[in-house]
């Protein structure tokens, strides 16, 4: 037996792959299952092409087994399996992808699931093993053969004995060193996690055995610890059923099993494009704001799938930060992945998606406000303050995304209202959207400043989160009425009384420069006002800063 050497780009390619493709061991196993089911799908589609050959869905699995004590980890399917060329150019030389090669010769386009393409994945077992035995029986083949190497300086390739086809992938685990831990490779409940983790959606069964604590037979009190077999991966992904297969129930499991929220989710939607670019996605708006979601730890994301598998735990791309509360997965079929699966390289897709994406999410909370107010008001309770951040945000680039969603309390209507629903019962007359700002809903009510606004019959909208007034200053109007402080100096309804107040300002000219100047530098004029009705005095703004904005701004750290 002939020690074959890797080619030398390839040593140096395996030299890095081991030391940093990936930033996470544990993907190892997710690229030998990827394999393995590659392996299972090549018999598939062969079937679908050869006659001779039947696919029996119970035939093919793959199987997963440590063995502590012998630090020895297996990876089992019952895949195509390699001949002594196969095994020669995909593993002999790194980067050679003989499941890339098989898309290509089959053509496959639609329902293409196989997820190699680059013929690196199998290496970065070595992350993991000091030796690595690949023992293989190809589809149509008599023989079986054994590949082994422990690492960069090459492999070996002899004849060996395997009845079944397919391939069984032996690593020997390493031995622990001072910085790194390798027994939790071996360990049942870390692999059972690593497979729910990736490969949970891999369409064959991914076997192992599990130690289950059940009742004894002939007591019920006792338990006893019984080793089975069990299928680990759930298989089918939710968001590939068919929406009519679901229930409600089935969809706030899948948030739960998530981890998504500790509470229920407050809507959810199920997407499945197939256009120019195609993604499926379930989508969940929470219930509650998460006990971080206003502080810097918080990060958004969505989960992103290729094909099925786990690529990215929460790509931040997929959200705009204005719905940054909204939770779920991407699965696409069509992400151009960078060679490590991990991050991906700036992509058109992805960009597509996220578009797709948000215009999704605001039709869904249009809907919901237009057909279902109080889950909306529970929404917005929640969240409407990050819809008030995005309007304002990024100089009000997505104001016409979100205007339509905003609410505001209303003097008239006692409750929440939308910015449509003031305009469209303005009086003729009505020049202006007014609002009022302050701490509190009651202590705006009581403020001077309303009285003459309301007065005239008009709504005011009351402002008391700190972010409001500067949303709708990016605003400026909605449906081309401008909003209006009440505590502005000029509120457009005083014209009919211009002149009997330049008259009344004449007549107390004495009284009003002895009141400036005892409050210099504290304002900068004394006028009459018809706006006051039952309060003497009133302090009001000119200008684009409100005494609200002011107080704001001059309590922000410099
Ligand atoms: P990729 O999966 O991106 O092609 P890998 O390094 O993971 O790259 O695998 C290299 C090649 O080795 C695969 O393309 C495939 O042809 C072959 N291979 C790996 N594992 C198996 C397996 N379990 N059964 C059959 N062929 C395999
Ligand atoms: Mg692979």
């Amino acid at each position: 037996m002939v020690k074959k050497e890797f080619q030398a780009e390839s040593k140096r390619l395996l030299e890095m792959m081991i030391h940093s493709i990936y930033s996470q061991k544990e993907i190892f196993l997710r690229e030998l299952i990827s394999n393995a089911s590659d392996a299972i799908d090549k018999i598939y589609y062969r079937a679908l092409t050869d006659d001779s050959l039947t696919f029996n869905q119970e035939n093919y699995y793959i199987k997963i087994e440590a063995d502590k004590e012998n630090r020895f980890l297996k990876v089992t399917d019952t895949g195509i399996g390699m001949t002594k060329d196969e095994l020669e150019s995909n593993l002999g030389v790194i980067a050679k992808s003989g499941s890339l090669a098989f898309k290509k010769e089959n053509e496959m386009k639609d329902g293409q699931e196989i997820i190699g393409q680059f013929g690196v994945g199998f290496y970065s077992s070595f992350m993991v093993a000091d030796r690595v035995t690949v023992i293989t029986k190809a589809l149509d083949s008599n023989e079986a053969y054994k590949w082994e190497s422990q690492g960069a300086d090459g492999y070996t390739i002899e004849p060996c004995e395997k009845d079944e086809v397919g391939t069984e992938i032996l690593l020997k685990i390493k031995e622990n060193t001072e910085d790194d831990s390798y027994d939790e490779y071996l360990e049942e409940y870390r692999l059972k996690a690593i497979i729910k983790k990736y490969s949970d959606f891999i369409r064959y069964p991914i076997k192992m055995e599990v130690t289950e604590h059940k009742p004894k037979a002939d007591d019920d009190q006792e338990l006893e610890e019984v080793k089975e077999v069990q299928t680990i991966n759930s298989m089918v992904p939710i968001w590939r059923k068919n929406k009519s297969e679901l229930t409600d129930e089935d969809y706030a499991s899948f948030y739960n099993d998530k981890h998504f929220g500790f509470d229920k989710p407050l809507k959810h939607i199920h997407i499945s494009v197939d256009g120019a670019v195609r993604y499926q996605s379930i989508l969940y708006i929470p219930e509650q704001v998460p006990f971080d979601y206003y502080s810097k730890d918080f990060a958004k994301g969505l989960e992103l799938y290729s094909n099925g598998v786990l690529i990215m735990e929460k790509c931040a791309d997929l959200l705009p930060d204005y719905f940054s509360f909204v939770k779920g997965i991407v699965d696409s079929e069509d992400l151009s992945l960078n060679i490590s699966r991990e991050i991906l390289q700036q992509d058109r897709q992805l960009k597509l998606i996220a578009k797709n994406i948000k215009s999704k999410i605001k039709k869904e909370l249009q809907s919901l406000l237009k057909d279902d107010r109080d889950k909306y008001e529970t929404f917005y309770n929640a969240f409407g303050r990050q819809l008030k951040f995005g309007v304002y945000n990024d100089f009000g680039a997505n104001k016409d995304d979100l205007q339509d969603l905003l609410m505001f309390y209303s003097s008239k209507e006692k409750k929440l209202v939308t910015l449509d629903e003031y305009v469209s019962r303005m009086p003729e007359e009505q020049k202006y959207i007014y609002y009022a700002t302050g701490d509190s809903y009651e202590r705006i009510e009581k403020l001077p400043q309303t009285e003459g606004v309301a007065e005239k019959g008009y709504e005011i909208l009351y402002f008391i989160d700190e972010v409001d007034e500067f949303a709708i200053k990016m605003l400026t109007k909605y449906k081309d009425k401008e909003f209006k402080s009440v505590s502005s100096g000029d509120l457009g309804i005083e014209e009919d009384d211009k002149e009997t107040s330049n008259s009344e300002q004449e007549d107390n000219k004495a009284l009003f420069e002895y009141m400036k100047n005892k409050l210099a530098g504290k304002v900068t004029d004394v006028k009459v006002s018809k706006r006051l009705k039952t309060h003497p005095v009133c302090l009001s703004t000119e200008g684009d800063v409100s005494i609200e904005m002011e107080k704001i701004l001059n309590a922000m750290p410099d």
